[in-house]
């Protein structure tokens, strides 16, 4: 059985109460959790002061680089062990496992590399002035990561603000924190100073919110669902403090009647259904220009019919979802969309050994969903995709916007004009031309509009969201 701690101030820290750990796969329990409360989180934010006023805010920029470095390299040479881990802990097909910790190997490399890249400008002025910007670390940055992608989040979010020279308090979600007490250890074994990282898992309603309201934290990256980004973004707006909500989506792929359907197909099914279509940017919803519609129905049909899905180490298509309580939300869309007379074009197939136990849902395609159906409108967080006909671009447009969200979204063409029509028309933070996705580059910035939050993580935008700049104007005459 797997017992874990707090990882506050470089030591692990027994907590009073304990929280169990399923393997989603089984439905198993496999472990305890300590239940970090908000004590927990006033000794990690202290630490995080600690280390940023010491050892870890005296650092050089090329020397956290350095050091991040060496925790990538490490990760990546466990990444065997991480995605074992993350299969369990999540539910997630080893392959997709694996390739998250890669991802995390990744940011640190890129992050490493970036951290003696991020500097300020001098700026052109009066007479007798020299005027330059800096651009410092906010102090003490708070994390708190959701059950998705625990990884790759880790590694957008807490890893860009190690590399800017802030110290983190994590918060990983109280269904998956594993991977991220794996990286603790693996950052503390690399030499990454004391208190320059602390991980306190414990609920959402304790120590999430302990850590979301702490008068001593300076800047609040969240992913996960909107209701509960916008008791983030209250809470540290008490304490006047930057956050970075990363939220849902109901991202669209657009695809037109002139688009090399051969190229487009597995990218419109594998982005609705990776991670069981547990991803903030999965594409939930396929947008089929009418000559097409019928003919590309048939050819998603018969790939959903042939995806596979069962436990984590058998991986096969799609794992399970990750409790009992997220199926039962899924199993009641889905209910929900029958009940309204929508047609299932086609399932997915559990696999005959999947366990009894495991939280297991077919991947289903839903046909002819009006635009505004709660189904086309909700997302529903699970490997449930809706097809929507649409006659013209200014339409296609239209449904494409036409929810709350604003993440992600894919256009299918090979008009280059409209391409690029389309890529400004749409409400999204990224947009993907006749791909979806482009591979995950961590070099990408990410993030939404509407109520998919607002702040950009990856790439150089998360090192400039985890500085704050400063302007010195200077008279010499
Ligand atoms: P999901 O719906 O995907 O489970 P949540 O938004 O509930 O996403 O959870 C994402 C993260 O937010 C988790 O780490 C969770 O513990 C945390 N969380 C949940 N409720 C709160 C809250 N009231 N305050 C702060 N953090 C919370």
């Amino acid at each position: 059985m797997i017992e874990e701690k707090l990882f506050i101030a470089g030591q692990w820290v027994a907590a009073a109460a304990r929280l169990p750990v399923e393997d989603p796969s089984t439905g198993e329990t496999i472990g305890t959790l300590a239940a970090g409360k908000a004590g927990d989180i006033d000794a990690a934010v202290g630490a995080a002061q600690d280390a940023f006023s010491g050892a870890w805010g005296a650092a050089t920029a090329a020397e956290r680089g350095r050091v991040l470095a060496k925790i990538g390299k490490a990760v990546e040479t466990q990444a065997d062990m991480l995605a074992e881990l993350e299969a369990r802990d999540v539910g997630k097909p080893l392959k997709q496992a694996r390739a998250d910790a890669l991802a995390l190997a990744r940011y640190l490399e890129f992050y490493a590399g970036a951290a003696d890249k991020l500097h300020g400008e001098t700026i052109p002025y009066l007479a007798g002035y020299t005027v330059y910007t800096l651009r410092e670390p906010h102090g003490v940055t708070g994390h708190i990561i959701p059950w998705n992608y625990p990884m790759q989040i880790i590694g957008r979010s807490v890893v860009g603000a190690l590399a800017a020279g802030n110290a983190a308090v994590v918060k990983p979600a109280e269904e998956a924190s594993l991977t991220a007490l794996a990286f603790a250890r693996i950052a503390d074994e690399a030499g990454l100073p004391a208190g320059a990282l602390n991980i306190v898992t414990g609920l959402g309603e304790e120590a999430g919110a302990a850590l979301a309201g702490h008068p001593g934290v300076h800047h609040i990256s969240f992913t996960g669902s909107t209701a509960v980004g916008a008791l983030i973004q209250a809470a540290a707006g008490r304490n006047a403090v930057p956050v970075t909500l990363e939220l849902g989506g109901k991202s669209p792929q657009i695809v037109f009647a002139d688009a090399d359907l051969d190229r487009a197909l597995p990218f419109l099914v594998n982005a609705g259904i990776q991670n069981a279509g547990q991803t903030c940017s999965a594409s939930s919803r396929l947008l089929l220009e009418r000559p097409i519609y019928d003919q590309l129905l048939d050819r998603l049909a018969a790939r959903y019919r042939a995806l596979k899905v069962g436990a984590a180490r058998d991986d096969l298509d799609v794992g399970p979802l990750i409790s009992a309580a997220q199926k039962k939300r899924v199993e009641s869309y889905i209910a929900r969309g029958r009940g309204d007379g929508l047609a299932v074009v086609a399932e997915g197939a559990i696999a005959s050994n999947a366990p009894s136990g495991g939280h297991f849902l077919p991947p289903t395609l839903f046909a002819g969903v009006a635009p505004d159906h709660v189904l086309a409108q909700d997302e529903i967080f699970g490997p449930v995709q809706v097809a929507i006909p649409f006659d013209s671009e200014e339409e296609a447009i239209r449904i494409a916007n036409g929810t709350e969200y604003g993440l992600v979204a894919g256009i299918w063409t090979r008009d280059g004009s409209r391409a690029l029509r389309l890529s400004r028309a749409v409400r999204a933070g990224q947009v993907f031309v006749n791909n979806y996705g482009a591979g995950g580059g961590v070099e990408l910035p990410f993030g939404g509009t509407g109520r998919s939050g607002h702040g950009r993580e990856k790439g150089f935008e998360a090192l400039y969201a985890f500085t704050r700049l400063k302007t010195v104007a200077a008279f010499h005459g």
